[in-house]
């Protein structure tokens, strides 16, 4: 039998995050205050405790994972490395295709890697409530979940398109014992002000960043938590990569491609860094890696933004980042179902981006339902529509390998199953799903509104 499923037992979880930073050509761009100074941590201790901020701003290359984590990681972790051999053989190519399965986890995505350490280290700090945003659900889920494990109770602004479209993630987070509101709101400023120039506001993800730092800042007691683009969470998530290097150790493979869909960035930070550290070390068989972030075409934030200062969110609360943006008060078009809608990217990934040692790709919203539908009939896993990014550049790659009868090996991160999300698949078998690139005067239109620096 080919082997399919390469497991590791509980006692290879990893010990460690690994911290790319340790290994990056340059330090890591600061974020800036107000004043174009580099924000003192001191300064954001109002909204994250002691330990996410050491976290944050570290260099060290390995970071201990508290014993308390490596315990509820074992709920679902290590998880599987599995090898679509259904899917080549589907496609005809000679290359041999793996995924990383994210969707194991209880939420079903990768995100309670970084959710459940933030829930600990916050209550080992005395924190007595996490505030956060979602999107589509899935972080909010994932903090709401973790919150659960370690006793906190969590208020989560979710974005309120998706509290309309996906009414099962917000009964989720409720199941978790989470308090759930559609934003914008009226309990904070921000979500006021949204609702003042516009009744019937959809709302974004930096709206509703905005709501959840501002209540985390007017509380003492009360700490924000963010499920991608940070330091930390990048940290967190390269569990996915170290285990994958594991697995693939026991098979005596390589990759020579990783792929992950890119929203904030931490799912591809986290399963790409851990074999950028071997291609640091000048390990041979990274010397030619390629490590792709896949965007969709309708968020183009690496392919198409600008690599420069902004901020987090849509209202200027947070301290300006450099990375890839589209400008912060992007708004992603209504007809988009496939998620990835952040107007940024990590800083970490962008500055790694900008220094040519990540790749970029963006993909059309048709195709990438396309190849989700091929690789549920091939594989029988449903992907969540955020992971069909990265299945599309797989598959494209397979079928370019078929052309010229390369034999490599790929991997992709499956980061989520879809079955909450079966509503977008829905669109896509009636039809209804269109391509549409950004264009590219409403991003220069956009970025004349970034903050001014120096
Ligand atoms: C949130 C999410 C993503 C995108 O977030 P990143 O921080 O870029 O990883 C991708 N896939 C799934 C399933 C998600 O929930």
């Amino acid at each position: 039998m080919t082997p399919l499923r390469i497991n590791l037992e509980q006692e290879e979880i990893p010990t460690h995050w690994y911290n790319v930073v340790a290994d990056m050509p340059n330090p890591p761009a600061p974020p800036l205050g107000p004043d174009g100074k580099p924000v003192p941590p001191e300064a954001m201790g109002a909204i994250f405790p002691d330990p996410i901020l050491e976290q944050e701003m570290t260099a060290e290359r390995w970071i201990p994972i508290p014993e308390e984590v490596r315990q509820i990681y074992a709920q679902w972790r290590p998880a599987p490395l599995v090898r679509a051999l259904r899917l080549e053989q589907m496609l005809g190519t000679p290359a041999k295709i793996f995924f990383k399965y994210e969707g194991v986890s209880p939420a079903g995505s990768h995100k309670p890697n970084s959710a459940v350490p933030q829930a600990y280290y916050n209550k080992l700090a005395g924190t007595k409530k996490l505030t956060t945003e979602t999107g589509a659900g899935q972080w909010g889920s994932s903090i709401a979940y973790a919150g659960q494990m370690f006793g906190l109770p969590v208020r989560v602004f979710m974005v309120n398109v998706s509290y309309q479209q996906k009414p099962f993630r917000r009964s989720m987070m409720q199941t978790w014992g989470a308090e759930v509101f559609a934003s914008p709101t009226k309990l904070t400023n921000a979500g006021r002000a949204a609702l003042a120039a516009d009744p019937d506001c959809q709302g974004s993800l930096g709206l509703a960043i905005s709501e959840a730092v501002e209540e985390a800042a007017a509380d003492p007691n009360t700490c924000y938590t963010l499920g991608s683009v940070l330091n930390h969470v990048l940290l967190h998530q390269t569990v996915i990569g170290l285990e994958a290097k594991k697995q693939f150790d026991k098979i005596g493979l390589y990759p020579d491609v990783v792929f992950g869909p890119c929203g904030g960035g931490s799912s591809f930070g986290g399963i790409a860094f851990p074999f950028l550290a071997d291609k640091a070390a000048g390990d041979p068989r990274a010397r030619n890696l390629r490590c792709v972030a896949v965007e969709p075409t309708s968020c183009p934030t690496l392919t198409k933004g600008a690599y420069t200062y902004d901020y987090g969110d849509a209202s200027g609360y947070t301290p300006i980042m450099k990375m890839y943006t589209l400008g912060h008060d992007f708004m992603p078009p209504g007809i988009h179902a496939g998620g990835l809608r952040y107007h940024g990217a990590s800083p970490l990934l962008s500055q790694l981006f900008h220094e040519k040692l990540l790749e970029a790709v963006a993909v059309p919203q048709v195709g990438t339902f396309e190849a989700g539908v091929q690789f549920a009939r091939a594989e029988g896993i449903i992907p969540a529509p955020e992971s069909c990014h990265a299945i599309r550049a797989t598959i494209d790659e397979a079928l370019r390998c078929k052309a010229t009868g390369e034999a490599k090996t790929l991997l992709f991160c499956l980061t989520g199953h879809g079955h909450f999300d079966m509503a977008s698949y829905d669109k896509y078998f009636a039809g209804k799903l269109e391509d549409y690139d950004y264009p590219a005067e409403a991003i220069v239109e956009s970025l004349k509104h970034l903050p001014k620096v120096g």
